[in-house]
């Protein structure tokens, strides 16, 4: 049998379709997002509905963004579902999560088992909205998990790490083996929460600076913050900072990058590189 058929649909390479297969990973995925009545649930990715029908049993009303047209298509037709879906036939990294949230007259929980091949831009479109949303839920690839909840003088620690923990509290779930899916992924994968603070930690002035710090260091993460930012701060700032020119990009906290980025906010480097 034709291992990438699942539920008489192709799964489709280009838009990272491994559906779920395994009835107590389902479950367990779905105890932990313990949905209940009134809540704003928002799904990327429904598929073929292996989240959507348990979370929808449980729910009125569910919103779902799905870009594949004939899954779209299958979920308005669906026997029980379909009249409780709002359905988004339309690529989740256009969302506008603050105006569904508008819409919704609350705080969104988003979920699903995302498509790995945009997952890590769909986190970064995802942070811009964290004031929108209440919480998240996502099977991601564990590596992938892995960097989200990586902290300094780790190797998985990067950029990744420091944006996901500046917005929000990242807890690990579950890990879940390719066996669970049809047709199966290469690689081991893992189910997350993020929590965004209520109040964030270490606010900063200006997020593009905090990016930028971030992208600077860690595209050179085996040089010393002397070189891989000697164009932004003298190692006299970094010292005044209370932050070792001599450290790598993955020795550098969050609360200490947020506040390189406050200090660059408020004195700007006078020679443009
Ligand atoms: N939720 C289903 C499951 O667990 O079996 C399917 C998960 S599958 C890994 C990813 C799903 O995301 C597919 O249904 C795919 O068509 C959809 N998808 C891919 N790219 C998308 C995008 N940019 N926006 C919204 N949905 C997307």
């Amino acid at each position: 049998m034709n291992n990438r058929v699942h539920q008489g649909h192709l799964a489709r390479k280009r838009f990272g379709q491994n559906f779920l297969n395994d009835q107590f990973i389902i479950e367990s995925i779905v105890s932990a997002i313990n949905p209940q009545k009134g809540q704003a649930l928002v799904e990327i990715g429904p598929g073929l509905g292996a989240l959507t029908e348990p979370v929808g049993e449980r729910l009125d009303a569910l919103t779902v963004v799905e870009l594949d047209r004939d899954l779209a298509a299958r979920l308005q037709t669906h026997p029980f579902l379909a009249p409780k879906l709002t359905i988004y036939q339309q690529d989740a990294m256009t969302m506008d999560f603050a105006e569904l949230a508008k819409k919704q007259g609350q705080a969104l929980r988003v979920f699903g088992n995302l498509p790995y091949n945009i997952s890590t831009p769909l986190m970064f479109h995802l942070f811009s909205y964290t004031d929108a949303i209440a919480d998240m839920h996502f099977m991601l690839q564990k590596e992938v998990v892995n960097r989200l909840v990586a902290g300094p003088g780790t190797k998985a620690y990067g950029r990744l790490s420091v944006m996901a923990q500046y917005y929000c509290k990242v807890i690990p779930v579950l890990e879940v083996p390719p066996g669970a899916f049809t047709p199966p992924p290469k690689v081991d994968s893992a189910v997350v929460r993020l929590v965004p603070h209520a109040t964030l930690p270490h606010p900063v002035k200006a997020l593009n600076i905090l990016n930028r710090i971030t992208t600077a260091a860690f595209n050179q993460r085996r040089k010393t913050l002397r070189n891989s930012l000697g164009n932004l701060f003298s190692p006299e700032t970094l010292a005044e900072l209370g932050v070792d020119s001599a450290l790598r990009a993955e020795n550098v906290s969050v609360a200490q990058y947020c506040q390189m980025a406050n200090f660059l906010a408020e004195n700007p480097p006078s020679q443009e590189s």
